[in-house]
């Protein structure tokens, strides 16, 4: 075929002047429209690109590769002259390149190099639908450097299917232009039943037997991952149709060869089993029969590990619609979902973007890198959460790449340096220091992926299992290791694995994500040949992976553990961790007995010498002086912190003499603590004193107010340490040496605590800060008063109360004459009738 037949030419000519007078562009059309392939031919052969380049960001490295090599063979030319490629691990590329296809992260990476990505004149983002994290946020890079430094570069936003509306907003100015493309129908069928427990490359080879019969063209098998592609090969190889096809591979692990020889033509029946690539990468021309395992692996945030993870499941009815409408794309076809239509309606419409279920921890710290200091405010296509990004915030600071203000620091460039998550770039940087890479990828890989040891069933089991991978008391990554060691040495093999609850295909994920890390390490020049590793330097480098999962032991007589960041939970009892300071890998919440509780599995048990080693600025030493309201003492405490996590305490009652004063004065003033020699007439003193001050302010005595009678208690408490010392400390010597011999001597002479009444009796005088000085007293003392009775140099009126021989007050009085005169003549009647023994005047 002709490829100016392709439907994407329809739209040249406006794609052509869109671009030349927008410099952005959203372009939506089907999967084999020509949108990879052609695009960047038509924008370099109409000359939009200048002399500059054209760079197309692919989300799958296979895809890279693979439209570069197409476009290349197109234009007769050689891969990495003209058409080129770059993905993380190879480049294709030349001085002379016009068109360079690249996953996302190179351009990204490129931009932290040479910000105004001299050179490059056009970005194309392919794939945009599925929205990938790298390609959101280069998208809004690209966006910022148009606006600012390059208003000449030109972007163009491919998808095959699209939200076009919000992004076209976050655009504008920007045209957009659709195609429908040429597909054909595409007749759907589902399952009568669930698969339950049949494996699904079994299943998918089942129907491939009914199907291959009834359908000619070629076919296409998805599956979720190599392994489970293999499977079904050798399945549908079995069967009597699947002689007499070609059945190949495809997925992003294969060498380059395979990858190519799955695309080729044959003059046989094809039948391709492939990942998700399949599904809009990249188009497999004559497929007119498709079988959907309906499974992905999906690459998530898993916060109790604090991780990504890339687990196999079910894919979006978005996904599974792209998926068969690659039988229709050159005559009608039929698709078959290895799923009911029940469960279809279950399924989620379409995928959460990645900015909303990743980890943030390695774009953050690129848009550090790229002096992006407010993240928060970053112009994001679609915000993340605002937890997720602190959290990333967190992480990166308590691993060290970001200091207390949030910039970069050497260590976090150095990390970024791995296309890897921060952990474990922090990890194998650990491990390269101390010569563990290879048993570190290994620790690395185990975090990931399922589950590689279920729990033990049994007695048997429990016992096999011990004598088999031994017991250990350093980390539960040690069994899990061995664990590991004991399905490589069988192979992988289920039937061996599973008498110890080892479940071999976890372990043998393991083992590939091992490989992963390994060829990460070795392409950053670590030093992947371990020696004579010894457990302490796998130990320290699981905490400098997780320094945000450090936990201490509350007891020893239970499993409680306090964890940074004021977390608390509980360690696993299968755990074989026995010392009070640990590092757990997986952190969960569970529900035990109705009640949620926060589980620590993966332990590995640290030193804290080690913790001041690789994080010396997160130590603080504090000393705490405190009140123990059981003892009725004051205590000092000593606590070593890790961050907010108190690693150990020390208690002593050597308490600096003022401080304990103080503790001991809160909590007389509290009334916890009531000093006994401190009474009413201490009260009453004080009183007086203030309000003698209001009287007379030209005398200037200093008032007592309650800072000054809080200073008059710790004078009081000065040298004692509890309660016991304080309870009968005198309280007068201390009160009244606040004011001078003179001043003593004012306060007695202008406001006694006693007044003398003519018959001689002494009485005495309440004083309240609300209310006038009062004396209550029985009548009989009062006969020959008559006039008011002062105080204060005569300056103060002194409330009487009249008291009956009772003491039952029958009169408040300030003024005694008009009581003689009018109340006293009619009560004293009564009163004489009442206590005729008494002297009645
Ligand atoms: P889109 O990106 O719109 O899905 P592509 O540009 O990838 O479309 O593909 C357009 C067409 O080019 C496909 O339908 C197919 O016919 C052809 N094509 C693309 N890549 C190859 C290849 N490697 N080998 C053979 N044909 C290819
Ligand atoms: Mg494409």
């Amino acid at each position: 075929m002709n490829r100016r037949e392709l439907p994407i030419f329809e739209l040249e000519n406006s794609l052509v002047s869109a671009l030349r007078q927008h410099s952005r562009l959203v372009l939506q059309a089907p999967t084999g429209s020509g949108k990879s392939t052609q695009v960047p031919q038509i924008v370099l052969d109409q000359g939009l690109a200048g002399d500059g380049e054209i760079v197309v960001l692919q989300p799958r490295r296979l895809a890279t590769r693979m439209l570069a090599a197409r476009v290349a063979h197109e234009r007769s030319v050689r891969l990495g002259d003209e058409v080129g490629y770059q993905i993380r691990l190879d480049k294709v590329i030349s001085a002379r390149t016009r068109i360079r296809f690249v996953t996302e992260g190179v351009l990204l990476r490129q931009m932290l190099s040479d910000p105004k990505l001299r050179g490059v004149s056009v970005i194309v983002f392919d794939e945009f639908h599925e929205r990938h994290l790298y390609g959101d946020i280069t998208l809004a890079r690209a966006l910022d450097l148009q606006e600012t430094l390059r208003p000449d570069l030109k972007l163009v936003v491919m998808s095959a299917t699209l939200d076009a509306g919000s992004l076209q907003k976050y655009l504008a100015p920007c045209e957009l232009l659709t195609s429908r493309g040429r597909t054909f129908p595409v007749d759907i069928e589902y399952l009568d039943k669930s698969l339950g427990d049949l494996p699904v490359w079994d299943a998918a080879a089942d129907a491939f037997e009914t199907l291959a019969r009834e359908s000619d063209g070629d076919v296409l098998v998805f599956m979720p991952g190599s392994y489970e592609i293999q499977r079904t090969i050798q399945a549908i190889k079995h069967t009597r149709a699947g002689g007499q096809c070609v059945v190949l591979p495809l997925h992003g692990e294969l060498p380059a060869g395979d990858q190519d020889a799955a695309v080729a033509r044959y003059d046989q029946r094809k039948v391709i089993v492939s990942t998700n690539v399949a599904e809009t990468s990249l188009t497999i021309e004559g497929v007119r029969l498709v079988i959907d395992s309906g499974q992905a692996k999906i690459a998530r945030f898993d916060p109790y590990r604090g991780i990504n993870t890339l687990l196999v499941e079910r894919i979006s009815r978005a996904s599974a619609d792209q998926r068969a409408g690659r039988a229709g794309r050159t005559a009608p076809g039929r698709c078959l979902r290895l799923w009911t239509e029940r469960e279809h309606q279950d399924r989620a419409a379409q995928e959460l973007p990645e900015v909303k279920r990743l980890d943030l921890a390695e774009v953050v710290l690129t848009l550090k890198a790229s002096d992006v200091e407010d993240v928060a405010a970053f112009r994001w296509l679609e915000p993340p959460d605002a937890r997720g990004l602190e959290r990333a915030l967190t992480l990166l600071t308590d691993l060290g790449a970001l200091d207390s203000v949030g910039s970069i620091t050497p260590l976090g460039r150095r990390m970024l340096a791995f296309p890897a998550h921060p952990r474990y770039a922090r990890m194998l940087l650990a491990a390269h220091e101390l010569g563990c890479v290879r048993p570190v990828a290994l620790i690395a890989a185990l975090t990931q992926g399922r589950n590689l040891l279920r729990r033990a069933e049994g007695k048997q089991m429990q016992e096999d299992r011990e004598s088999l991978l031994g017991e250990n008391a350093e980390s539960d990554f040690f069994t899990l290791m061995r664990a590991h060691r004991f399905a490589e040495q069988r192979n992988f093999n289920p039937q061996a694995c599973r008498p110890l609850g080892i479940n071999a295909i976890a372990a043998r994920e393991a083992a590939a994500l091992t490989d992963q890390f390994l060829r990460i390490a070795k392409d950053e020049d670590l030093n992947i040949e371990s020696g004579n590793v010894t457990d302490e330097a796998l130990q320290r480098c699981v905490l400098a992976g997780f320094p945000d999962m450090v936990a201490m032991r509350l007891d020893s007589g239970t499993l409680r553990c306090a964890l940074v960041h004021a977390r608390r939970g509980v360690l696993a009892r299968e755990s074989v961790v026995s010392t009070p300071l640990l590092v757990a890998s997986e952190v969960r919440e569970v529900e035990i007995r109705g009640e949620v509780e926060t589980l620590l599995t993966l332990a590995t048990a640290i030193r804290e010498e080690w913790l001041r080693e690789l994080f010396p600025d997160g130590f603080a030493e504090t000393a705490e002086v405190y009140f123990d309201a059981t003892l009725r003492r004051v205590l000092a405490k000593r606590q070593t912190r890790f961050r907010d996590l108190v690693l150990h305490a020390e208690q002593s009652d050597k308490v600096p003499a003022e401080q304990a004063a103080a503790l001991l004065a809160r909590e007389v003033e509290a009334g916890t603590c009531p000093l006994k020699n401190w009474d009413n007439a201490v009260d009453q003193w004080i009183l007086r004193l203030n309000q003698l001050a209001n009287w007379y302010p030209e005398f200037e005595l200093p008032k007592i107010g309650d800072d000054d009678r809080r200073m008059l208690v710790e004078q009081i408490c000065l040298g004692a340490t509890s309660y016991k010392d304080i309870k009968e400390r005198q309280v007068w010597p201390t009160v009244k040496s606040w004011l001078s011999p003179a001043q003593q001597d004012l306060l007695e002479k202008y406001a006694p605590e006693r007044i003398e009444l003519p018959n001689g009796r002494k009485a005495k005088i309440t004083y309240d800060t609300k209310a006038a000085p009062t004396i209550a007293t029985r009548i009989q003392d009062l006969y020959g008063v008559d006039t008011e009775i002062r105080i204060g140099g005569n300056r103060v009126p002194v409330v009487i109360q009249v008291l009956a021989p009772n003491h039952r007050p029958i009169q408040i009085t300030s003024n005694l004459a008009t009581f003689w005169k009018d109340s006293y003549p009619k009560i004293k009647q009564e009163l004489q009738r009442k206590y005729p023994r008494h002297e009645w005047r």
